[in-house]
Parts: C-alpha cells; structure tokens; sequence
C-alpha cells in the first residue's frame, strides 16, 4: 500500500500531521503500536495528570471550607474512585479517535513500524510506502541503572496505581516529579522529594522555583537536597527502603516514583536503513521545517528533544502537513515564546526568557517588575499560599521577554498575556490595558 503520507505513532505529533494532510485530500496513515490511540498525552500524560491536579486541588479546597462558612465532615477519600473517573473519561477519548480516524479517512495500521528503506516501514509482515514519513513515536521514563531501581515506578506506573501510596518518595527535579509529588501531597500521601542539587525546575524563573518550593514545603512535602540515591531493597514487609548519599536511609516507603527525565521511542525503529541520523541520547534532530538530515523524513514532537510539550508536537504536525499539501511553502513552527503551565501547588505559567536568562543576553538593558501578595481567596480562608508575578522587559521601551507566574488561576491566566507576548507587547501596552477587577491577573497591568 502507498500513500502520500505515513505518520509513525498515533500520538499529539503524528494525529495532527495525518489530520491536516487528510484533510487536504490526501491518502494518510497512522501506525501506532499501542491499543490505546492519543499517546503519551491522552493515556499516561497530560490528561490523567490534569484530572488527578484536579481532585488535589478539590483535596486543598476542602480545608478552606470552614472559612467560607461550611461546616462539613469528610467521610473518606477513594483514590479508586478517582482513578475509575480518569480512566473511564480517557477510554471515551480512546473511543473518539478510533471514530475520528475513520471519518477523516485515515487509515490506522496496527503495530510497531521499522524503517525498512526511506520510502518503506515494515509492521508485522506488511510493508507500506510513503512520499512523506513523519515519526512521531515520542518517548518512554527512563529508569535509573542502580541496584534495586526496578522496585521503583514511573509517570506511567503512577498512573496504574490503584491504592493511594501511604509514604511516596518522588526521586527528580523537573516538572513531572513536582507535579505527581504535589497531587500525592495535596490527596493526602506522605511525601519526600530527592533533589540531587539545591532546587527543582532549574531552567525556570528563580522567583517561580523559590516561590513553589517554599509553599510545597509549607504545604507538608519534605524536600530533601543534595541527596541523590544509591540503592534500593524490598524490606521483609513488602515496603521499599531506600539507599541514599551521606548515609540516609528511608524505610518503609510503599512508592518510589522516579521522574528523573524521558528518552525517545527510537532503539527498535531501525532508523539507520533510512540513513536518518540520531544524537547519542537517541533524539532526531531537524532543521526549522521538521526535515530530518534524509528528505521527505520529517520528525516531530518528543523524539526531537525540543520543547516536548502537547501542543508544540500539534502545532508542529499541523504547519508541516500546511507547507507539504497545502502551497505553504514557508509555514514552520517558531519555538520562540512558547508558554508552559505547570500543573503544580499552587501552578505556574510561564513564558520567555527568565530573568537569569535576559540579563545574561541584554545586560543593564533589562528591567524587572514584580509582585508578590496573598491572592483574595486565600486571605479569606487563612491560607496564606503566595501569589508572586514578574514581568522581564528589554530595552527603552521596555518589551516584555518574560512573563512569570505562580499562584491560584496563574493556569489558566497566561494563554491571554502569551499572545500578547507573541505580539511584542511593551510594558506600556499592558499598563494601557483597564485592569479586570477583583483578580490577580491585573496585577500583570498593574506593576510599577
Ligand atoms: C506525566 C506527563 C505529564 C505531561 N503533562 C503535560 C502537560 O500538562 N502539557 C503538555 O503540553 N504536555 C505534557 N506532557 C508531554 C506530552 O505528553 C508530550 O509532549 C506529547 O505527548 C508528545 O507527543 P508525541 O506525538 O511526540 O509523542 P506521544 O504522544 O508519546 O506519541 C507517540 C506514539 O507513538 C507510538 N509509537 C512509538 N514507537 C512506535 C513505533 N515504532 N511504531 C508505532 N507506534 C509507535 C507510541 O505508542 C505513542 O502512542 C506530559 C508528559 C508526561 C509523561
């Protein structure tokens, strides 16, 4: 069988690049290995990460309650409870894309897709040819080589978990391992976080990494730094226990979560007999248009270690089937001023370039306006959660490169202020702009 398009992975990247091309008229496939359809995002990502932040966050809401005049008793938590909602909302996307797929005509092919030539993938016994191959086959958690490591679990593992762990120990620093420890935390799960260095979230903005780990720590995680582990056993009770640098040892712990980073889906995809290069981590690398170093092999999405994040893989997939079908001869993704939620306690919106970043770019020419107070909601429920803001502006007329914020409602408040960015907006453009009042968000309009 041949077609004008075969996307490897029915992931965010790989459905929104056959999407866009079938749409166009033309004849596309998707290959994808697992038996669930969406990918990382619908199944192990994104979406049931979103509805446990949800059921933290109802966790959190319930302590404010008496303050609002509610005098109510909690009777129990189900985590079981929680997990049957998630799985039955996503089995209800799983079942919408099977529909999709077939009334956008684009075939679905069932299996794990190898390179045989540039213009060939083999699954199983069947072979499909293609003018245009994207892979899209994302990433996988990556475990650490240590003795006893496989006791631990991953993202993935975590969301398979049917019981609620009583003492969870995260084990990373990026957004995955904040945001698990802080839905653990939030439901009521003892939790520990290893921080091989001082912080988390290294490459984020310090009033946001600071603000968030004094308000978890606030909020009953234990935050261990410069602790890094050496060695895992199972206790004669079934617990963990857990080998540490400088002699620390934790027992008794039932989850062991490692976060410690992600690697892509490409050892088995054979891509040396298409002569598609990879780094030593495994990633593809592209140039703007997607085009790997082999033409008509396009990669996107995680596999391509940059900004792995759902809607930059959509985006990305959408402008590559745009520019191939659809007379877009220039149409790319800007990576630029990307924004980025991270779905923490209390979350943070984030985008452009942190404060660190500018001045090491533009020097004295950078001006710093920022803001931190506690947010109405909780001064009323005597819950002091901080709410800190920053605007990163450049130049004399002070554009604004970065926007910073955590605090309540910063999740879904930043999607307004990155067009503005986008835009090129100037300090002058959001002090023109009448403030929304009574929220946060016009401290944005505000900042002097
Ligand atoms: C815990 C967690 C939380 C996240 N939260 C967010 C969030 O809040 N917001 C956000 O924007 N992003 C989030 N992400 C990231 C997001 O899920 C990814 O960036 C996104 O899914 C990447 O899309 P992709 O198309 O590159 O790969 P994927 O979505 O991973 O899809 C790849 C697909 O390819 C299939 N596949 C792999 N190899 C083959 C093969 N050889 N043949 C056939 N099929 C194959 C896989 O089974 C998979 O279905 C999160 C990720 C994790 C792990």
């Amino acid at each position: 069988m041949h077609y004008d398009l075969l996307a490897i992975g029915a992931g965010s990247g790989g459905l929104s690049a056959a999407e866009r091309a079938a749409e166009y008229g033309k004849k596309t496939a998707v290959i994808e290995a697992n038996n669930n359809l969406g990918g990382t995002c619908v199944n192990v990502g994104c979406v049931p990460k979103k509805v446990m932040w949800f059921g933290a966050h109802l966790a959190d809401a319930i302590k404010d309650l008496p303050a609002y005049g509610f005098d109510v008793s909690l009777k129990s938590f189900s985590w079981g409870k929680l997990v049957e909602s998630r799985e039955s909302y996503i089995k209800g996307i799983n079942d919408w894309y099977i529909n999709y797929l077939k009334d956008s005509n684009i075939d679905l092919i069932q299996g794990y897709a190898r390179f045989i030539d540039a213009k060939t993938l083999q699954v199983g016994e069947q072979t499909y040819t293609a003018d245009h191959i994207v892979v899209s086959p994302g990433g996988y958690p990556i475990v650490p080589d240590l003795p006893g490591a496989e006791y631990g679990i991953t993202s993935d593992g975590f969301f398979e978990l049917t019981e609620q762990p009583k003492r969870a120990v995260v084990v990373g620093a990026g957004y995955i391992a904040v945001e698990l420890a802080g839905v653990l935390n939030s439901l009521g799960s003892e939790v520990s976080m290893l921080l091989r260095r001082d912080h988390f979230l290294g490459a984020f903005d310090c009033l946001l990494r600071d603000t968030l780990m004094e308000e978890m720590s606030n909020a009953g995680v234990n935050l261990m730094t410069q602790v890094s582990v050496q060695s895992v056993e199972k206790q004669d009770n079934g617990q963990l226990k857990i080998h540490c640098n400088n002699g620390i040892v934790l027992e008794d712990v039932d989850s062991l979560i490692w976060a410690i980073g992600r690697a892509p889906n490409t050892q088995n995809l054979n891509l040396a007999s298409a002569g598609v290069h990879h780094d030593e981590q495994g990633f593809i690398p592209t140039d703007e248009f997607q085009v790997t170093n082999v033409d008509q092999v396009y990669a996107i999405g995680d596999v391509t270690n940059r900004a792995p994040l759902t809607p930059v893989a959509i985006a990305a997939g959408r402008r590559l089937s745009d520019r191939l079908f659809n007379h877009q001869p220039e149409r790319k993704l800007d990576y630029e001023n990307i924004p980025t939620v991270m779905f923490s306690h209390p979350p943070i919106g984030t985008i452009g370039l942190t404060e660190e970043q500018a001045r090491a770019e533009h020097g004295d020419a950078v001006k710093i306006y920022q803001t931190s107070f506690t947010a109405m909601y909780h001064a009323i429920a005597d819950h002091p959660q901080r709410t800190a803001m920053k605007l990163v502006c450049v130049g004399a007329d002070e554009k604004v490169v970065g926007c910073h914020i955590i605090g309540m409602g910063a999740d879904e408040m930043l999607q307004g202020f990155a067009v503005a960015i986008k835009m090129g907006a100037t300090k002058k453009d959001f002090d023109n702009t009448v403030a929304i009042h009574p929220t946060s968000s016009e401290e944005l309009v505000t900042m002097r």
